[in-house]
C-alpha cells in the first residue's frame, strides 16, 4: 500500500519550491529578466576556482579506478582526515576522521542525525522562524516538532526554550547564520542556551543533542562570528554542508561531526552510521569527496552577497520598507505591510517580484528574500519594489 504521508509530501511541494516552478512558468511567458526571482537560496555566484581546478585534476590525474568507485559507507578516510585537520586548525578543536561522516548536503546530515536521534514520540525543539524541511524531518522519524519562537532581535529565547524542554525532549536544532533570518546567533546568546541546557540535563539526568545546522557558517558580514558549537557544549552534532560556501548545492556535499566528547560517542557515532544505512545514504559521492581536500577554507566569492545585501536594506527601508539587518546567509526577512504574509508575497508576484511567505518557517507577517541572485537582477527590480511600497500608501 502506497505511505499516505510520504504521498501528501510528494504531492504537495514547498511554498518555497512551488513559487520556483511559478518563476520558471511565468519566466517562459514574459522572458527572464522581466521576473525578479527571490525565492530560492541557489548561489548564482560562480564556484571558487579551487573547485573546477580539484575536478580536472581528479579526473584526469588520478590513476586509481577507485575515483568513482564506493568509499567505505561514512566516506573516505583521507578525506575525513583532511576536514579533521581543517576544523582542528579553524576551531582550535580535537576532532578526529573517526568523528566524521560524510553525506549528501546538509539535508542528508539532518535526516541521518535526526534518525540516529530522535525516537518516535520524543521531541525536537526548533527556534522559529526556521528552516521548513525541519518539520518533515523531525516527523519523518516519527518525532514532535517542538517551535519555540526567537525574540523581537530574533536571538534564541532562552527562558523560552527552557519552558519547552520536557522528560521527551530529544534535541535542538540550531541554524545560525540563518534561513531564513539572516541573524547570526550571538557567543553571549549561544553561551546562555548551553548553560541552561546542561542544566535541563542535569535535572533530566541524560543528554540533550544540539545539532547544529550550518550551511551558511563561512556566509557572515561585518566581521561576525560564528561561535562553534562544540567548544561551548559537548552533546554537539555538527550538520555541515558545501553547497553555499562553495555554491555547489546541486552537487550534494556535507558532513556531520560527532563531537569527540559527546556523552557515549560510540553509540552516537554508531547510530548515525547506522541510520545512514537504514536510510540508504552510505558512502556520498565519491568524486565530490574527494575534491574536498583541494578546497577546505576555500568560499565563493561571498562580497557580491554583501554588496546585494547593502544595496537592498538602503533602498528598500528609503522605500519604506522594514527589515532587520541580516548579518549571515544571504536572506532578507522584511515585514509585510499589510501584517499579512500571503497577501504581501502575492501583492508581490502582480509587480513579478518572487518572495515567500514566512508562514512555513512558522512565523507569520514577513516574506523572504533571497539575495544570492546576481546584483544586475537586484537593480532591476528595484522600481517594481518602489511599486509595491506605494501601492500600500494609496
Ligand atoms: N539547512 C538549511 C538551513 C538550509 O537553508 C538548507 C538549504 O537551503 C539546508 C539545510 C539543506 O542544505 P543542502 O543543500 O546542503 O542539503
Amino acid at each position: 500500500m502506497i505511505n499516505e504521508k510520504m504521498r501528501e509530501l510528494g504531492a504537495k511541494r514547498s511554498v518555497i519550491r512551488e513559487l520556483f516552478e511559478y518563476g520558471k512558468k511565468r519566466k517562459a511567458e514574459i522572458g527572464e529578466e522581466n521576473v525578479y526571482d527571490f525565492s530560492l537560496g541557489n548561489p548564482s555566484v560562480p564556484a571558487p576556482k579551487e573547485v573546477n581546478e580539484a575536478i580536472v585534476k581528479l579526473v584526469t590525474e588520478e590513476k586509481s579506478v577507485l575515483l568513482h568507485g564506493y568509499t567505505s559507507a561514512q566516506g573516505d578516510a583521507g578525506v575525513r582526515a583532511a576536514i579533521a585537520d581543517y576544523i582542528n586548525k579553524t576551531h582550535g578543536e580535537e576532532v578526529t576522521a573517526d568523528c566524521l561522516y560524510m553525506t549528501v548536503g546538509a539535508a542528508g546530515a539532518l535526516t541521518s542525525s535526526l534518525t540516529a536521534l530522535v525516537s518516535p514520540g520524543e521531541e525536537v525543539i526548533v527556534p522559529a522562524p526556521y528552516f521548513p524541511e525541519y518539520k518533515v524531518f523531525i516527523e519523518r522519524c516519527g518525532g514532535i516538532i517542538r517551535e519555540v519562537p526567537c525574540d523581537s532581535e530574533l536571538q534564541l529565547d532562552i527562558s523560552a526554550i527552557e519552558a519547552a524542554v520536557n522528560e521527551k525532549t530529544a534535541a535542538i536544532i540550531i541554524n545560525s547564520p540563518n534561513n531564513p533570518t539572516g541573524a547570526v546567533f550571538s557567543e553571549g546568546n549561544i553561551k546562555a542556551l548551553c548553560d541552561m541546557l546542561r542544566g535541563c540535563e542535569e535535572r533530566l539526568g541524560r543528554p540533550i543533542y544540539i545539532i547544529s545546522d550550518e550551511p551558511y557558517r563561512e556566509l557572515v558580514y561585518d566581521g561576525v562570528k560564528v561561535p562553534y558549537l562544540t567548544k561551548y557544549y559537548d552533546n554537539t552534532i555538527v550538520c555541515y554542508s558545501f553547497s553555499k560556501s562553495l555554491s555547489i548545492p546541486g552537487e550534494r556535499i556535507g558532513y556531520i561531526l560527532v563531537c569527540p566528547r559527546c556523552k557515549e560517542f560510540t553509540s552516537v557515532y554508531q547510530a548515525v552510521c547506522g541510520a545512514g544505512r537504514a536510510l540508504g545514504f552510505v558512502c556520498a559521492p565519491s568524486l565530490l569527496q574527494k575534491l574536498l581536500p583541494y578546497c577546505l577554507g576555500a568560499t565563493s566569492d561571498i562580497s557580491v552577497y554583501d554588496r546585494n545585501r547593502r544595496l537592498l536594506l538602503d533602498r528598500l527601508s528609503e522605500y519604506g520598507f522594514e527589515m532587520i539587518k541580516p548579518e549571515g546567509a544571504f536572506y532578507l526577512f522584511i515585514k509585510s505591510p499589510s501584517g499579512d504574509a500571503g497577501e504581501f508575497c502575492e501583492r508581490a508576484k502582480k509587480y513579478e517580484i518572487l518572495i515567500v511567505p514566512s508562514d512555513d518557517f512558522g512565523c507569520g507577517g514577513y516574506a523572504r528574500l533571497a539575495y544570492c541572485v546576481t546584483t544586475e537582477q537586484i537593480e532591476r527590480a528595484l522600481p517594481a519594489f518602489e511599486r509595491l511600497a506605494k501601492s500600500y500608501k494609496e
